[in-house]
């Protein structure tokens, strides 16, 4: 493992954070529904992922109504 020579100091390790930030995830439609829903995951509306389904979702309304 490497060793630091220097302490690093509140101000550098300040300025490092700085730019630590957020992002927006990203959204797409489903291609099966068409609500929005992440990409590269099965669709929670839906539950379909690249034209089959692979989660038994129910709709939205149902779903508050069971939980
Ligand atoms: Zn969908």
């Amino acid at each position: 493992m490497a060793c630091p020579k220097k302490k690093t100091s509140h101000r550098k390790q300040h300025q490092r954070r700085a730019n630590w930030k957020a992002d927006i995830p990203k959204i797409v439609n489903c291609s099966n529904c068409g609500a929005p829903s992440l990409p590269h995951i099965a669709c929670t509306s839906c539950g379909y992922y690249n034209g089959r389904e692979y989660l038994r979702a129910l709709p939205r309304k149902q779903r508050k109504a069971t939980a």
